[in-house]
């Protein structure tokens, strides 16, 4: 069943793959999505850290296009790896880039296309210097899957240079965080999506999405809760009152659904309730599983 209209006129919330019998409005819901009308967005892993209940960022639209890939390999089945084309990457922290490790590991094995690998030239190269380094763990952009192609391949991606990925326009946005990091624009044929990718307080993400036409949601973090603030500032990252402060930088913040992820486990609730008091935005805390039709 449609559990939710989560944003009325925008979006429906679905649910999650694996989960109840498809209904027919499900059926009719992918495949507009196949038809390329709307995008569906799976909420693979969502926090700021990792438990049983918590898992790191990590999204995928339309099955495709992995948004981070905190939680690839631990939130989807094998099928799932494999479908995907390519992974777009905010930046180089462990917790948005862990499972590249696992998924190159479970793709080798059988004959995939490569996995695009997009980011940033600085988180590109820390990838190769710190993670896929024959050390740490061994070089798959040079280890060919079953049907010798390389498991994965890099892809540049320069500061708000549009980039056809896996049927979609995606353009990488710096933000602020403590080492170079980007959020992301991702559109399709008659919508787009945003990330915020781990930051704190920023602007030029906000002027971009005011010129957006289309923009159906924005996917942002939040953190520590206000009371962390000084931890929130000297790790790049927001608390409520700063995020609020910065989605007024958007020019009709109350119409553009906002999606929060990132949240700390040990601060779960707490956030949550500091976000339930923000006026004048539309906002929704992610689950895992949470599937969204945009
Ligand atoms: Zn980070
Ligand atoms: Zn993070």
């Amino acid at each position: 069943m449609i559990e939710c209209k989560q944003f009325e006129t925008f979006s429906f919330k679905t649910p999650a793959f694996g989960g109840n019998e498809p209904n027919r409005l499900c059926w009719y819901f992918n495949a507009r999505c196949r038809a390329k009308e709307w995008m569906e967005l799976r909420v693979v892993g969502c926090h700021g850290g990792e438990t049983p209940k918590h898992r790191t960022s990590a999204f995928v639209v339309d099955e495709r296009l992995a948004i981070d890939a905190g939680s690839l390999t631990s939130g989807l089945d094998l099928r799932a790896q494999y479908r995907l084309q390519a992974a777009i990457i905010s930046h180089a922290h462990l917790d948005h880039v862990r499972d590249l490790a696992t998924i190159a590991d479970n793709r080798c094995q059988v004959d995939c296309e490569p996995l695009i690998v997009a980011a940033t030239k600085d988180t590109i190269q820390v990838l190769k210097k710190h993670f896929f380094n024959g050390k740490l763990w061994p070089d798959f952009s040079v280890i060919a899957t079953k049907a010798r192609r390389p498991t994965i391949r890099f892809q540049e991606l320069k500061p708000e240079q549009p980039v056809e990925l896996a049927g979609y326009q995606v353009r990488a946005v710096s933000v602020s965080h403590t080492i170079d990091a980007s959020g992301f624009i991702v559109r399709g044929a008659d919508a787009a999506i945003a990330y915020s990718g781990d930051t704190g307080p920023t602007d030029r993400l906000w002027e971009l999405l005011n010129a957006e036409p289309d923009l159906k949601a924005l996917l942002v973090e939040v953190s520590f809760p206000d009371r962390e603030q000084k931890l929130a500032t000297v790790s790049g990252h927001h608390t409520p009152r700063t995020l609020l402060k910065d989605l007024k930088k958007l020019r009709r913040p109350k119409d553009l659904p906002t999606l929060l992820y990132h949240i700390k486990p040990a601060f779960q609730r707490e956030v949550e309730q500091e976000c339930a008091r923000l006026k004048g935005v539309n906002l929704a805390v992610t689950a895992i599983g949470d599937q969204y039709v945009l």
